[in-house]
């Protein structure tokens, strides 16, 4: 495992990482979001990604039972959780990044986790109904009282990003250092196009989300929906015509044709193609099994197989 600076902040993190959307609650117990996260910490994966809104809260409880069970030291892994949904129907306890809602959600979370901080905390999406000057200075707050040591964003544009580090600088507060944005194969042009300015001028960091496209570049829908498979999931409905999207399958199929060429699972080669990137800081990987982790994993030795030859056939078979 090889470890990248979080953008411009002094945090290294490995440039794999493990998330719990999704599979913490209902694929995933106690016992088996042990086994997983065991497999990737023993790998060298030292930050673990989290958020409060994940299985509504649960997915932060199983993660806190599973680190007081193996009992890590602290000061070798990193935690994250992010804010913004909300668990809570109250008027401002979802979709808001206010002051109040900011301030008593890291508690609730902390007290899930069963922990004094977290490494990083998110606002999970931009808010227009609060002004970003009161946010910042709430995110602020938390890193200042201790129970968060850096903050950033997901899913912001690049101008709110700016607009965010610009109020920071000015009043000298902590500044956004990371943005966790969805990256891969068929969805790039945010982190390559829209951030690019961002990475020169203030030193953004990535934490990149879903490098599968949900299980869609592994290739296991080319042919059929597997039974118990992400697109199968009660709840998941929205995501399901995306997954199956005809267009993203055609090109499924073509990579499936080249990671094949290669003599490595399609996983593999979709991961290994987010790590070319140098501005992503660590592709957060999903697994709903162990054997999931072992093999995306594994995306570490493929990255020197990715050629410019390669990476231009990966182009051309992605292309629309
Ligand atoms: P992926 O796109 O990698 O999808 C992971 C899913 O794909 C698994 O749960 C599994 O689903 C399937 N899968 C994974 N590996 C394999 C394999 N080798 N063979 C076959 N199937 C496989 O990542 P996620 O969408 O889970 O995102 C990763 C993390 O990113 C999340 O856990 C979360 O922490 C973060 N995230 C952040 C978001 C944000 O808004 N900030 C949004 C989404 C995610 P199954 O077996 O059920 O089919």
């Amino acid at each position: 495992m090889q470890y990248r600076r979080l953008g411009r902040a002094g945090l290294k993190v490995s440039e794999l990482s493990f998330g719990s959307w999704v599979t913490y609650g209902k694929q995933l117990n106690d016992d088996l979001a042990r086994e997983c996260m065991t497999a990737a910490y023993e790998a060298g994966v030292n930050f673990f990604d989290n958020a409060e809104v994940y299985a509504r809260g649960q997915s932060e409880t199983i993660m806190g039972s599973v680190l007081k069970k193996v009992g890590w030291r602290r000061s070798s892994y990193a935690v994250s959780t992010k804010f913004f949904w909300g668990i809570n129907k109250g008027v401002n306890e979802q979709n808001t990044l206010n002051r109040k809602y900011l301030m008593q959600a890291i508690d609730g979370s902390l007290a899930r986790l069963q922990l004094d901080f977290v490494d990083l905390i998110f606002c999970h999406r931009p808010d227009p109904e609060t002004p970003v000057e009161e946010t910042v200075w709430a995110m602020h707050d938390i890193v200042r009282s201790g129970k968060a040591l850096y903050w950033g964003t997901s899913e912001w544009s690049a101008d709110e990003i700016r607009t965010a580090w610009e109020i920071a600088d000015k009043h000298h507060l902590h500044k956004p250092v990371m943005e966790q944005p969805q990256y891969h194969l068929l969805h790039r042009n945010r982190v390559e196009q829209e951030y690019a300015p961002l990475y020169r001028d203030l030193g953004l960091g990535t934490t990149t989300w879903s490098p599968l496209a949900s299980g869609l570049l592994t290739g296991k829908y080319n042919d059929a929906v597997p039974e118990g498979s992400r697109a199968t999931l009660a709840g998941m409905e929205w995501l399901r015509s995306s997954i199956l999207d005809p267009r993203g399958i055609e090109k499924a199929r073509k990579l499936a044709k080249i990671a094949s060429d290669l003599g490595v699972p399609m996983a593999q080669l979709a991961i290994a193609w987010c790590l070319k990137n140098p501005h992503v800081s660590t592709v957060i990987l999903g697994a709903s099994r162990v054997s999931q982790v072992h093999e995306n994993l594994g995306a570490l030795a493929v990255v020197p197989k990715l050629t410019a030859d390669v990476m231009a056939a990966i182009d051309a078979a992605c292309a629309d």
